[in-house]
């Protein structure tokens, strides 16, 4: 079995997000309305919408164009913290991406991990800072662990999926030491970090979207 990730296959993971997005932008909102500035679920939605509206006008050629033009949407117009974020996030997705006209499982988790870097290039968060990392690492991590045990994508994605979810919980016990929560020093505890849960997503809509190919 090969698994493939194509331009399509990539284009339906993103309006996948961009669903979720939307159907969750009451809940990241509250969840920024507890440790932040009640904005990150309006941000997120204004920004996929945008990505969204993209991919329905235009075809990209490949996939890092695809990554690429996200990237750049989300940047310019995201706002706050979780626009460079996320928008370096998929600059650094596309750029590992290559010229390639698809990409095996192996080449996505690449990808993905690329992503991570970016997120830490751009914020320097670390794990148990409470941020959006503390979801998406170990959800890389777990994608690469199941591949390497020969998982095939559909369900290697999956075990990323519980790995984020378990990360995202794990981050209302956290102080937040990272963004406009760390403001808030210990009376961060208690609250689910709303990039934590956002990112999850992200996850979410790959298991659902690229589920790889016979
Ligand atoms: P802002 O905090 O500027 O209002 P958002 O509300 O859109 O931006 O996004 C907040 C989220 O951004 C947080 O929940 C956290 O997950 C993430 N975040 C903030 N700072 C960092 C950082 N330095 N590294 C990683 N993630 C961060
Ligand atoms: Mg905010």
């Amino acid at each position: 079995m090969t698994d493939t990730v194509d331009t399509a296959a990539l284009t339906a993971w993103l309006q996948e997000f961009a669903g979720l997005i939307s159907a969750g932008k009451d809940l990241l909102t509250r969840l920024d309305s507890a440790i932040g500035d009640a904005d990150h679920g309006v941000n997120m939605d204004r920004g996929m919408t945008a990505v969204l509206a993209a991919t329905r006008d235009e075809t990209a050629a490949t996939p890092a164009d695809l990554l690429k033009r996200t990237g750049m949407t989300l940047v310019s117009r995201v706002g706050g913290a979780s626009g460079p974020l996320y928008g370096t996030a998929f600059l650094r997705m596309a750029a590992a991406a290559g010229d390639a006209a698809t990409l095996d499982a192996r080449g996505f988790a690449k990808v993905l991990r690329a992503g991570l870097d970016g997120v830490v290039a751009r914020g320097k968060a670390q794990a148990g800072d409470k941020t959006m990392y503390d979801a998406l690492a170990p959800a890389v991590d777990a994608l690469d662990t199941a591949l390497d045990a020969g998982q095939p994508l559909r369900e290697a994605l999956r075990t990323a999926v519980r790995a984020a979810e378990e990360g995202r919980d794990a981050t209302t016990g956290m102080i937040a030491r990272k963004g406009r929560a760390s403001y808030l020093g210990e009376r961060s505890v208690g609250h689910q970090d709303p990039g934590a849960t956002s990112v999850t997503l992200l996850l979410t809509a790959a298991a659902t979207a690229l589920t790889g190919e016979d």
